[in-house]
């Protein structure tokens, strides 16, 4: 079963192997185990609903708890110590068009708000139900999970918007495709989740981000349907997708998409190489992405990230490798590659071998594919890892940023430096690392993640979270990246946006908003305030 206040599958767990905690333990001290509240407590602590009886809408508690968050740090405090969050009053499991046409009539007339939910993945407080006056309704989409048509001509599928990534994947792989979209939260997040928070897999460089794979659909708005056709292109003003993609449920409901499928690929390796440092390994990675290679990922851990990385792994392999690297003067600072290319036979091999030769003019040290094969097992897995962080005490959190190359080295010192200092007032160390993911011929995003220790109480981890997430944003913003890669606005980004859109962009998204939501019912406070 899902798990109630933590990320995945309750059967399954990632224990923090001896050496990691102790390496954790060296950087930021010993930590304490929390004490975490119970789902019975919790429940508890749901109010009644406010809603009148409707067919679709469920107002059991426990229903109305799994449903008032997301993933974002400030839901796991809340949810893990007890502090106590706003509910919706109800969650609706509509299972067709009409369904979801059904909920937006009623919460107009009982005047209610409206939350869409897709696989409640969210990392940035797009799930938070606003306290006030209004009742809430959540929208489960779970139920919305059909193939509705293939188009193996043109290379074209329809899924209803509520369907995950593995079901996604499963009804495109039995018919020889597949999306190739796989954001490190594929287990749970939803395809309609995807294009609304302008999601971006790990494979983004191959198949591309959920942008250029969204080529039509249909939207459920407050004030009617939006249907905007498959066009392999068109030249007939604004692009109507460019509207749905990133609205964040301020709209209406994304009901279906049409997306762009390959065939399965014919073969797919992913090999690993070292570079002696991080400048010699951005620079690899810049060339790789230039040199447009056909590669379907490359993923370059800074050193503190290789450390880390490298941290959780033991055995003999990993002394050969040790060994390996420091006869080719690669030692405490080494920077990890990890690239991948995915087709026929012949296009991987080509790519691998021009991407070989590009790694060793960087004096890259190539491995082969066992790192890689490591990855690609456990990519799904790793996430799995917070939950038994937060149980011996630490906080692990991620935010992430693009920038163009030359000014990627500024932005990620100024986010590390912002984090670390960011709990000097408290005497709390921060552990920071970066990796490069989702590379660009003119630019890159930047991947950092940093652990904290869990305060005695909860809501003074809330406050040590803040400070850390205000220094990183801040950070972003004084250095000119987006506040956001692939994560989204939610509520947590909203007040950094302004910074990038400006203050007519900002008018423009207002606009919009109240033209298909005049009442602002649909989730409201997110993206824009
Ligand atoms: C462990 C972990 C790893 C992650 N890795 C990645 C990653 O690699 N790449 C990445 O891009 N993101 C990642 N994320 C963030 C998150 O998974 C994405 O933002 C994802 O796209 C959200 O999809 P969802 O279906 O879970 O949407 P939800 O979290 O349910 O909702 C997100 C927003 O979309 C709206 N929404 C959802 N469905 C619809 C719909 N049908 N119509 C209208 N609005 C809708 C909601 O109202 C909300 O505003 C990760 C999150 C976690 C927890």
């Amino acid at each position: 079963m899902r798990r109630w206040n933590g990320w995945g599958d309750d059967t399954v767990d990632f224990e923090v192997p001896q050496a990691a905690s102790e390496y954790l333990a060296k950087l930021i001290g010993p930590a304490i185990p929390p004490n975490n509240i119970s789902l019975e407590e919790m429940v508890t602590m749901v109010p009644a609903s406010r809603l009148p009886d409707h067919r679709l809408i469920s107002t059991d508690k426990e229903v109305r708890l799994r449903h008032c968050a997301g993933q974002s740090m400030s839901d796991w405090i809340y949810f893990r110590g007890g502090l106590v969050p706003t509910f919706p009053d109800g969650v609706a499991f509509p299972e067709s068009d009409n369904d979801v046409r059904e909920i937006l009539r009623f919460a107009k007339e009982i005047l209610a708000q409206v939350i869409p939910y897709g696989g409640g993945t969210s990392v940035v407080g797009h799930l938070t139900v606003p306290r006030g006056e209004q009742s809430v309704i959540t929208v489960d989409m779970g139920r919305m999970n059909k193939l509705l048509r293939l188009d193996k001509q043109g290379c074209l599928a329809t899924f209803q918007a509520g369907v995950r990534g593995p079901d996604l994947e499963a009804a495109l792989r039995a018919e020889g495709f597949t999306l190739g979209h796989y954001p490190q939260s594929f287990e749970l997040s939803t395809l309609g989740g995807w294009v609304v928070t302008r999601s971006a897999g790990h494979f983004s460089l191959g198949y591309g981000r959920i942008e250029s794979l969204f080529v039509g659909g249909e939207m459920e708005t407050p004030i009617g349907t939006v249907k905007i056709p498959a066009f392999p292109a068109s030249a007939a003003g604004p692009d109507l997708r460019e509207f749905i993609m990133g609205s964040e449920g301020r709209l209406g409901i994304v009901t279906k998409c049409t997306i762009k499928v390959t065939a399965l690929p014919e073969t797919e390796i992913f090999p690993a190489a070292f570079f002696a440092g991080r400048k010699e390994g951005v620079a690899a990675v810049r060339a790789l992405a230039q040199a447009r290679i056909p590669l379907s990922m490359i993923r370059l851990s800074l050193p503190e990230e290789t450390a880390i990385t490298l941290s959780l792994k033991h055995g003999w392999q990993m002394d050969l490798l040790y060994r390996w690297l420091a006869w080719h003067g690669i030692k405490e600072q080494k920077s990890m590659l990890l690239y991948g290319a995915e087709g026929t036979q012949k296009k991987v091999h080509w790519a691998l071998r021009r991407a070989k030769e590009i790694i060793k003019e960087h004096h890259g040290v190539y491995v082969g594919t066992s790192v890689g094969k490591h990855w690609y097992k456990s990519r799904f897995k790793l996430p799995y890892i917070r939950n038994n962080l937060w149980d011996i005490g630490y906080a692990v959190d991620t935010l992430e940023t693009a920038v163009p190359w030359d000014k990627a080295p500024e932005t990620w010192k100024a986010i590390e430096e912002g984090l670390r200092n960011a709990l000097k007032g408290v005497n709390e160390k921060v552990h920071v690392f970066t990796h490069l993911s989702h590379v660009y011929p003119h630019g890159t995003s930047l991947y950092v993640t940093y652990l904290f220790r869990l305060a005695d109480s909860p809501s003074e981890t809330m406050s040590r979270w803040q400070a850390l997430k205000k220094a990183a944003c801040e950070a972003i913003v004084r250095t000119g990246a987006t506040i956001t890669h692939q994560h989204g606005v939610g509520i947590d980004h909203q007040p950094y946006l302004a910074a990038e859109k400006g203050e007519l962009g900002i008018e423009m998204i207002s606009s919009l908003c109240c033209s298909l939501d005049p009442e602002g019912m649909m989730n409201p406070g997110k993206l824009i305030k």
